[in-house]
């Protein structure tokens, strides 16, 4: 236990800066690979991982061969600093070999093949997730609009939290050379640095990257003001250095007369927090009272509180200052327990009490936890709950992690579960729920774009409109005025708004054609009675037809859609508008042998919207079909053989013939129920021989074996019967396989409609 001084700097980065001084991390001398090495072996002393690291800076300095920084520096010394940076934080190989060529990628001729032959994919992953964010220009106009939307960006693209951590150690070294620049370019920097990377390395916890980058940020953007601050800082200290270094004294002779061990320690505060606190509480720099405070570390949670007593036995506490960060940690996880206490001369001074892991965590952050230990695949190892609990406390506003075991096997993070960032061309970030498609972006702008969109570029590239979106995807909508939503767009969509919007429309597209289907179906009848539809439309006959509707204000319209959709018969009507005549009236549609009767004709593909597939026999063409006349359902077709047919006869009036239109294309889903053997690689092989043919896995589930059989469901998409029936051989002929069948399901029986 010692009293370390107030000039104190140790050989790691130190928690809250320094403002005489910004020097916690700041290299001194020159930074060589030989420093780098020698950082990274006093943690991580493995020869293999020091020969990436020398690997890695012999690739990075010939592709950055005859570059220069502005500063007039080889350019090798800005990734070799960004490097250093990140090994003071102790972080794994991986992450310094991506430091070092974090710039390749973007500025170098170097070929992302050379990057993954000799570091593999992992590597080139992070350094094309470093490059991708670099990307991206934060738009200064809509500062205050979008500038957590951009931070939840960032953090959301970063699957592995690595990629982050390089981002904020190479926007560091820029902030720290960012006089190099021209002044207009300093201060884009600076504010975007302000605005986006300091609060995202506050977010991830790492404290004093984000002090450090809030001054550099601040003597850029405002240097009168830093430079009034820092002088009046440095003179308080000065006046106050003998003060503080007495009662760092007397605490640690407490520490010891009470055998609790510890350090004390004096802290300052950064000059951005006190410009803060100065504007945003208008207090003046005078009534600041923890300008300087002191640190107590020690070994345990139950010495923190200790302590906390110890110090209230020797100083009067402030009441209503006592604030207890240990038992409620803040959301970036930060611990310890603060008290403000009168010291002698009637001084606020506060104190901080923490152990040596809360400290690490004050200081570090999220790359506390994993550091140097590795899986023997180069992946960090995360080593206790605590990171799950971190990214947990991450995400706190946010639903919580589905899987906390699935997520410890994984370092890929996703720390905003439910959402992705996207672009429009013009450049504003779009919020949208994960797995939103570019359909979904086309009625998020507007619900005729969405009606009308045909196709979408993402990233320049043209894609279908199906097509999942990723956050930092730019997305573009094309449309055309004759294009019209579709079914199969439901199957795919994501978001509330459009599936609504594409359902009203399909409702009223279903009305317009069931009113068709309607009026044709009322000619035809009238035709029975050598009468003329259209005079029943006007009076006297106009009354009796309306009375037909169960609507207060009916129309003609009503009438025929009910008709269209089944709900009511064409001759019940002609039958009550000429009563006495013709055949004597029944109360049920009378069927007509089936072969007498006109067939429906089946297009499947999603075109008819009145007539659809049964989702529980899967008709494909070349398969005997019959349809069914459902109530406000439109006709649904099932299979011939199809056991649901058994229970629908009852209503044979509601049969109907239907043949399939053969001209065309369209592809059908069928479901498939493999048994087999229950053994290690069958749902690769057979898979692999259903795609083979041609047809899409659309879904496959592995049904719980019993006695040593496995069975497998697939719902796969065909084009016909013989196609099927072709896939069926194949996979009848898989080794291991005992049967396939094709599954007509009983349940529920008539409510899909899949074509
Ligand atoms: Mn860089």
């Amino acid at each position: 236990m010692n009293a370390s001084s107030l000039l104190a700097n140790t050989d790691r980065p130190e928690g809250i800066s320094d403002p005489t001084d910004h020097g916690h991390a700041l290299p001194e001398g020159e930074v060589t690979l030989d420093r780098l090495l020698e950082t990274v072996a006093r943690y991580n002393p493995n020869p293999e991982g020091l020969d990436l690291i020398r690997k890695a800076y012999n690739m990075a300095l010939e592709s950055h061969e005859g570059q220069k920084r502005q500063s007039g520096d080889s350019y090798i010394k800005h990734p070799l600093n960004v490097a250093l940076i990140l090994a003071e934080m102790r972080v794994d190989t991986n992450c310094l070999v991506t430091a070092l060529l974090h710039d390749t990628l973007e500025d170098t001729s170097l070929s992302p093949e050379v990057i993954e032959s000799t570091f593999g994919k992992k590597v080139l992953h992070l350094i094309d997730g470093v490059t991708k964010i670099g990307k991206f220009q934060f738009k200064k106009s809509q500062a205050e609009k979008q500038a957590e939307n951009f931070r939840k960006m960032l953090l959301s693209m970063s699957e592995d939290i690595r990629v982050l951590l390089v981002k904020l150690a190479d926007r560091l070294h820029n902030m720290r050379t960012i006089e190099w620049l021209d002044a207009s370019k300093q201060k884009i920097i600076a504010q975007e640095t302000l605005d986006i990377y300091a609060p995202l390395a506050n977010r991830l916890g790492i404290g004093w990257i984000k002090s450090e980058l809030e001054d550099l940020s601040f003597s850029v953007l405002d240097p009168e003001t830093y430079a009034d601050l820092r002088s009046r800082v440095a003179r308080k200290r000065k006046e106050r250095t003998n003060y503080i270094e007495q009662i760092i004294h007397s605490v640690s002779q407490s520490l010891v007369e009470n055998a609790i061990p510890g350090r004390v320690e004096g802290r300052y505060k950064h000059i951005y927090s006190i410009y803060r606190k100065m504007t945003s509480q208008e207090i003046p720099f005078d009534e600041i009272y923890d300008l300087m405070g002191i640190r107590v570390i020690t070994d345990t949670k139950l010495h923190c509180y200790g302590v906390l007593g110890l110090l209230h036995g020797i100083y009067k506490p402030m009441a209503g200052r006592i604030k207890d960060f240990i038992a409620v940690p803040k959301s970036n996880m930060y611990q310890s327990l603060h008290t403000t206490v009168i010291a002698p001369e009637g001084v606020l001074v506060e104190f901080q009490i923490r152990t040596e892991e809360m400290h690490r965590v004050a200081e570090e952050g999220v790359a506390a936890h994993w550091n140097y230990k590795e899986n023997s695949d180069g992946t960090p190892a995360f080593p206790d709950l605590k990171v799950v609990n971190w990214l947990r406390q991450l995400v706190e506003w946010q639903k919580e992690l589905s899987d906390n075991q699935e997520f410890m096997n994984s370092v890929k993070l996703n720390l905003f579960p439910d959402e992705v960032y996207v672009f429009t061309p013009a450049g504003d970030v779009r919020e949208m729920i994960k797995g939103s498609t570019a359909i979904d972006f086309a009625y998020g702008i507007h619900t005729e774009v969405g009606n009308r969109t045909v196709g979408a570029r993402v990233n320049g590239r043209w894609v279908p409109i199906k097509t999942v979106l990723e956050s930092g995807d730019v997305v573009e909508i094309i449309t055309n005025p004759s294009q019209t939503p579709s079914k199969d767009w439901l199957r795919f969509v994501a978001t509330p708004k459009a599936r609504a919007r594409i359902r009203h429309w399909i409702k009223e597209e279903e009305m317009r054609q069931s009113a068709e289907i309607g009026l044709r179906s009322l000619e035809a009848e009238a035709q029975k009675f050598h009468r003329r539809w259209s005079e029943f439309t006007k009076p006297p006959f106009l009354g009796t037809v309306l009375s037909f509707s169960d609507l207060s204000d009916p129309t003609l319209e009503d009438i025929y859609s009910r008709i269209g959709f089944g709900r009511l018969s064409a001759s019940s009507v002609l039958r009550k508008l000429l009563p006495g005549q013709g055949e004597e009236p029944v109360s049920v549609i009378t069927p007509s042998p089936m072969q007498e009767r006109v067939p429906i004709v089946v297009r499947g593909g999603g075109k008819d919207l009145l007539i659809g597939l049964a989702g529980c026999c899967s008709p494909v063409p070349g398969e005997e079909i019959v349809g069914y006349v459902t109530r406000g359902r439109g006709i649904i077709v099932h299979t011939a053989d199809c056991p649901n047919l058994v229970h629908l006869s009852l209503e044979q009036d509601r049969i109907v013939p239907a043949v399939w239109d053969s001209s065309k294309d369209a592809i059908f889903d069928v479901h498939l129920r493999v048994s087999m053997e229950d053994k290690p690689g069958m749902l690769a092989a057979v898979s692999a021989v259903i795609s083979e043919r041609g047809a899409n896995i659309t879904h496959a589930e592995v049904k719980p074996s019993k006695h040593r059989m496995g069975v497998l469901d697939f719902t796969i998409t065909v084009e016909n019967l013989g196609h099927l029936q072709e896939i069926m051989t194949r996979v009848q002929h898989v080794k291991g396989v005992v049967r396939v069948q094709r599954i007509k399901t009983s349940s529920e029986p008539f409510h899909t409609f899949n074509a």
